[in-house]
């Protein structure tokens, strides 16, 4: 356990005394499985007919001739189960809780997706599920929270501190020490103590593989980039584990927020504004002050709103392996509004953070390129989010209608 898990010094397991056994119960669990085609076989059946798994790949052909430039391929992990590639992790970490013969699953959410996901598998499964959100999360995220009380979760508010993910984080962990004989943690990224950010990454690399097939069948040659968004960098994992092998050029965008100038981003691997710290139980780039205190992040992206990134990409970014990028708001917002009208595909404000890189690279390049963008979910089910994105006038007028309807 001390020298697994460490990607050049990045990562290892910040975890209390009491939890060790149940790393290394977790650890086991994972590595028997790992390399067992048949786990792997089982995991893609119950992708296969739950999810929409093998997701296609998309030729953008309206953008393609938009630029003029390279060939826009999209990799389409919005048409998954519950509209995200977290229907991935969820799915593999509920098979190997089914293995290890514990019932019951706790999560900890910020925007409420992941606890949506978990949800949704424990339910599938019949765990017992409970799910940590912030106060304050709870409040910006009604839908998600109706579903997971839908789904038959507990949701539970967390009202210490700021009541908000890094709260939830931590009751989820004290719920953990409780109850581990029980209970199985799923964490939601490539993030975390070991062996989560390979667990993950490992469950996450079906996008990479299938990915790989895919552009080539179809084209006949591989891409000359891969681009992904990065919150924790799960689905960014996912896709370039397929390619690190090959000469293909890997770029992570993250939340440029309201700028880089701003200071109300979540950049840690694309500015010069985190620093390496532990927290939350491993070691990585996070964005804190000089007392290590964790700094308020923002985007308009809930998914990519975290302080911390995967020690994988952490390490990746010092290799020059991958190439770090960023996308304000507003950009977003542009490159998702073309992609909405140019495609008929909406993607979800996490993954127009990719787009938006790879339209400013796109005309630079030569019309004999491929290059793919990982669209790792769906935007429609996010209206709320999406719509005072946009400002749509006609969408407040419904909100507030609606409101003197229940008021009436
Ligand atoms: C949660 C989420 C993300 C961010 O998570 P990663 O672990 O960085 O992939 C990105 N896109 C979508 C659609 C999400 O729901």
């Amino acid at each position: 356990m001390k020298t697994r898990g460490y990607f050049n010094g990045f990562g290892g397991a910040y975890i209390p005394e009491i939890l060790v056994e149940t790393f290394k119960e977790l650890e086991n669990a994972f590595l028997d499985v790992k390399d067992d085609p048949l786990f792997w076989n089982e995991y893609k059946t119950v992708l296969s007919t739950y999810s929409c798994r093998p997701t296609p790949v998309t030729f953008a052909e309206n953008l393609t001739r938009y630029f003029n430039g390279a060939r826009i391929y999209i990799k389409r992990e919005d048409l998954n189960h519950t509209g995200a590639h977290k229907a991935n992790n969820v799915i593999g970490q509920g098979l190997l809780v089914k293995r290890m013969g514990k019932k019951r699953v706790i999560a900890e959410t910020g925007a409420g997706q992941h606890g949506v996901a978990t949800a949704t598998m424990a339910a599938k499964f019949g765990f017992k599920c409970t799910i940590y959100m912030g106060e304050v999360d709870m409040e910006r995220q009604r839908p998600n929270v109706f579903w997971m009380e839908k789904l038959g979760a507990e949701v539970i508010p967390v009202t210490e501190g700021t009541r908000i993910l890094k709260d939830a984080i931590n009751e989820a962990f004290r719920d953990w020490v409780a109850n581990m004989d029980t209970t199985h943690y799923v964490l939601g990224t490539a993030c975390g103590p070991h062996p989560f950010p390979e667990m993950v990454t490992y469950f996450q690399s079906i996008i990479g593989k299938e990915a790989r097939k895919q552009i080539i069948k179809i084209t006949n040659k591989l891409p000359s980039r891969v681009y992904a968004c990065v919150g924790g960098g799960s689905n960014a994992m996912g896709i370039f584990s397929g390619f690190f092998d090959d000469p293909v050029e890997l770029i992570g965008v993250e939340a440029g927020g309201r700028g880089l100038e701003s200071g109300r981003h979540a950049a840690r691997l694309s500015s010069t504004d985190a620093s390496i710290g532990i927290a939350q139980g491993y070691k990585t780039y996070f964005l804190q002050d000089s007392d290590g205190q964790m700094k308020k992040t923002h985007s308009v992206a809930a998914g990519l709103d975290y302080v911390g990134v995967s020690p994988i990409l952490a390490d990746l970014k010092e290799k020059g392996r991958v190439r770090f990028e960023s996308a304000t708001d507003k950009e977003v917002i542009d490159a998702m509004s073309l992609t909405i009208k140019k495609e008929g595909l909406i993607p979800a404000l996490e993954s127009a953070h990719a787009f938006v890189q790879a339209f400013k690279d796109a005309p630079k390049l030569d019309k004999d390129d491929v290059i793919l963008i990982n669209q790792s979910g769906r935007g429609d089910k996010d209206i709320f989010t999406i719509a005072d994105a946009f400002s749509d006038p006609g969408w407040k007028e419904f909100i507030i209608k609606k409101a003197k309807e229940y008021n009436a």
